[in-house]
């Protein structure tokens, strides 16, 4: 048996609204080994953005999650206390958001913030932690680095961004990435040019990934294997030439045939 970085196991996760208690995950499963990247493929309102943020312990007030394990490093994240799964994110496992504005701090400047994120991982000296901002600047291909590391959000493009967000989730090293809906607010060529630069920087750094996406062709681009769900549900699982090959539920037949 291979090694597994993450295993979830019978996810359940109910909310509850003002039409009373809503399941909206029912019984989510699937492994990540380290250094896969995964895709979590499915239509909007399906339950990806719900199971990655119960992994993350970002759920909000009206979550629950009724059942299941997430066991990552020895640990089941769901039951974890908010201030463990507050120190293991940012340390262990980072997120990317579909809004890379959401992660930012529109008053300080994007440099200062990764700076920030490196310095409570790894507390060294300012020049060092300068330094290691402006590298982590240049993997993701930003030109002028120490310019645009002193920009405020706002001054900056959405697919720039998107490249602070993630280098910024990649600040603390983690072993586990979510990003979730990383470049669907981008126009298509942002789009690839942003998706190459996760690709090869969680590839370098052996990043154990999931990438939550909507887009069939994006994910099978990119992922080693693809989760399908459907309401709540994970209905397929597979190798992406498999699922290409050989999909075994109507629903993934139904998403290829839509995919070009
Ligand atoms: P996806 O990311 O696949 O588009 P989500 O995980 O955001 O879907 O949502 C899954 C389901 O959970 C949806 O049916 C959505 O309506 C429901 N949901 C999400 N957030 C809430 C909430 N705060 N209160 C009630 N229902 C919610
Ligand atoms: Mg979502």
């Amino acid at each position: 048996m291979s090694e597994t970085l993450l295993s979830v196991r019978d996810l359940s996760v109910e909310f509850r609204t003002r039409h009373g208690i809503v399941p909206v995950l029912r019984g989510i499963s699937f492994d990540l080994a380290p250094g896969e990247m995964l895709g979590i493929v499915g239509e909007s309102g399906s339950g990806k953005s719900v199971t990655a943020y119960s992994v993350m312990g970002l759920l909000e007030a009206s979550a629950r999650v009724t059942g299941g394990q997430a066991l990552f490093g020895g640990r089941d994240l769901l039951r974890l206390g908010q201030g463990a799964l507050n120190q293991l994110r940012g340390a262990e496992m980072s997120i990317v958001f579909q809004n890379p504005r959401t992660a930012l701090n529109p008053i300080r400047p994007v440099g200062a913030q990764i700076a920030d994120v490196i310095a409570r991982h790894d507390p060294a000296p300012a020049a060092i932690i300068e330094a290691r901002v402006l590298e982590a600047l240049r993997q993701m291909r930003i030109a002028e680095p120490e310019r645009r590391a002193s920009a405020y959000p706002f001054e900056l493009s959405g697919g720039m961004c998107q490249r602070i967000g993630i280098a910024m989730a990649l600040a603390c090293s983690p072993k586990l990435l979510i990003a979730d809906e990383p470049t669907t607010g981008l126009d298509v060529t942002t789009q690839a040019a942003v998706m190459d630069l996760f690709r090869d920087a969680v590839r370098a750094r052996g990043v154990g990934s999931v990438l939550i996406t909507h887009d069939l062709a994006l994910a099978s681009e990119y992922c080693d294997r693809i989760v399908v769900m459907q309401t709540g549900q994970v209905v397929e699982d597979a190798p992406v030439a498999a699922l290409f090959a050989r999909p075994r539920h109507a629903y993934t037949r139904k998403l290829l045939r839509s995919t070009p």
